[in-house]
């Protein structure tokens, strides 16, 4: 069943998650294509919820929305802007999208009244999306990454199907293990044992690690990694040390000061001919080590406590996307994570002005909404650069109507459904979808057009009329207060192509240096090679204003 001579890397976890193997598969992902490989990268994620879209960000991390509208996991936010390109839904499967497929085939009696399993039927299934997504993406390598760790009960289904792919394909299968080797404080001494068990463990499923990459907090050295190769059954020279880094956009040059790309090759038995073209990513790397000047961007969110920590997860891509337009603009973006409900409790709003910009990024509900609205309102009032995506726009009209137009009243109904003024309302269709208990992948999701209005800010930071952005929203601006709104001063600088919808909001310059809000995600099609123009506009007015 798989195409003649293609590739497949396999990318588990070992001893626990959250060490970074969506870094290293998109790091391997990107050595490959620098090759000249057709590289496509999978995630596989082993939840049963259908998508990732039903999921609480503060759990779960950000919700990545592709071009296609598939609502999937921050790393496939990672591998976008490793490889610079756009994935495709194929790239990406949950346990909840493989059974949904093989239950359905099952009623509709596609099985021919077989007894159905998840051996082999769940199995195969597996397979299947993994060969449609190498062959959708024409791609000669696919690097595919089990979520989880290597033990648990819900990846094994997707390892079995790894297995079997090996079985069928050997010389065509590469298993590499991101483990991580712990210091205890107490022994002050790095240890292998758990990274010995957790191949044991795969042993168990009938799989050999063909690489380890040592995740850890310091180099491993030569002791240990010899430690490793003879009870893990793994060579020396497969045995990646990947100690902490300051940058994840590091990873992939020290994976290939190991040589790793090559090892991958050879493994394979894929030519070596074309050397590695790292320059331009080498050249972002160092740019961002190289900035100097500070620009204080104060983020008002609501995602971020769990307990005592404070996660930074549910705006990965805005913080990467602030990154970019940095290095662009030779400027280092500092973010202070500022809780919306802190300036509903009593905080002054007067602290923000110790921050060059403002951010409101994207968030759903009541909670901190009232805050926000404080904070903007203090954006505009001092004209503090001030950029809104998603909720950050809807609240940024609504505290217009409310304070411009004095439109007492004035919300979304999302908040308040009988609101006197609802400037930003509930779309029709999205209104049978609730009336239907229907919240799963039914949000105005995915990449559409925009027209831009020429001699708009808008327009300054695109320098096109016509744009694609991706969106995740149900909320639109009010039609029906377009012409209000606007009467008062407020611009609506890009829409829909037929002008129903209002994609992004702003001051003239005369009124403000910088109020801008895009309804959608602009942060999605942010990459390192590749800034968004809207951050890069947003980061000058705030670097302007430092
Ligand atoms: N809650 C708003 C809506 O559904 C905004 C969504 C968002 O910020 N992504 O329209």
């Amino acid at each position: 069943m798989a195409r003649p001579g293609h590739k497949y890397i396999f990318v588990l976890g070992g001893v626990m998650s959250g060490v970074g193997k969506g870094i290293a598969a998109s790091s391997m992902g990107l050595l490959l294509q620098q090759r000249g490989y057709r590289v496509n990268l999978v995630k596989v994620d082993p939840y049963l919820n259908v998508d990732a879209g039903t999921m609480n960000p503060t759990e779960h991390g950000e919700v990545f929305v592709l071009k296609s509208g598939l609502e999937t996991d921050q790393d496939m936010g990672n591998y976008e802007r490793f490889l610079n390109r756009d994935l495709g839904p194929e790239d990406y499967m949950t346990s909840g999208m493989v059974y949904k497929t093989v239950i359905e085939r099952e009623r509709a009696l596609e099985y021919g009244g077989a007894t159905i399993e998840a051996l082999p039927h769940v199995r195969d299934e597996i397979m299947r999306r993994i060969e449609a997504a190498a062959t959708t993406a024409d791609s000669q390598v696919s690097v595919i990454e089990i979520g989880g760790t290597v033990g648990d009960f819900q990846n094994a289904l997707f390892i079995e199907a790894a297995r079997v792919l090996k079985l069928v394909n050997p010389e065509d299968v590469a298993f590499v293990m991101v483990s991580y080797l712990p210091v205890p404080g107490t022994l002050g001494e790095m240890k292998t044992k758990p990274t010995q068990s957790a191949v044991r463990a795969l042993n168990s499923y009938g799989v050999q690690p063909d690489f380890i990459i040592a995740r850890s907090a310091g180099r491993m050295d030569d002791k240990r990694k010899e430690k490793l190769a003879v009870w893990c059954n793994v060579r020396p020279d497969r045995i990646i040390s990947a100690p902490d880094v300051e940058s994840i956009y590091d990873v992939p040059l020290n994976f290939e000061r190991d040589n790793l790309g090559d090892l991958l090759l050879d493994k394979l038995r894929l030519s070596k001919d074309q050397p590695a073209d790292m320059g331009e990513w080498k050249a972002f790397v160092e740019k961002t080590k190289t900035l100097r000047r500070p620009v204080k961007i104060g983020i008002v969110g609501k995602y971020f406590d769990t307990g005592d920590y404070v996660l930074s997860d549910a705006y990965l891509s805005i913080i990467e996307g602030l990154k970019f337009s940095g290095a662009e603009l030779g400027v280092k973006p500092e973010i202070t994570w500022l809780n919306a409900k802190d300036y509903e409790r009593g905080l002054s709003v007067d602290s923000l002005s110790d921050y060059d910009g403002i951010l409101v990024p994207c968030g759903f509900g009541e909670t901190g909404i009232e805050g926000k609205l404080k904070a903007i309102q203090y954006a505009r009032e001092n004209r503090i650069p001030y950029f809104g995506i998603c909720y950050g726009m809807q609240l940024m009209v609504i505290e217009y109507a409310r304070n411009v137009l004095g439109l007492e009243g004035a919300h979304t109904t999302e908040i308040n459904p009988d609101a006197t003024h609802p400037i930003v309302a509930i779309m029709d269709e999205q209104k049978k979808h609730m009336a239907e208990k229907k919240y799963g992948g039914t949000m105005r999701l995915g990449s559409y057009i925009e027209l831009v209005k020429r001699g708009t800010i808008a327009y300054e930071a695109y320098g096109e009329e016509s744009v694609e952005e991706r969106h995740r929203h149900r909320y639109e601006i009010n039609p029906a207060y377009v012409e209000r709104l606007e009467k008062a001063g407020l611009v609506f600088s890009a829409t829909s192509p037929d002008g129903v919808l209002m994609e992004v909001a702003e001051l003239p310059r005369s009124a403000h240096p910088f109020m801008l809000g895009t309804q959608a995600h602009p942060e999605l099609q942010a990459r390192p090679l590749a800034p968004h123009p809207l951050f890069t506009a947003f980061l000058k007015a705030a670097a302007a204003n430092a």
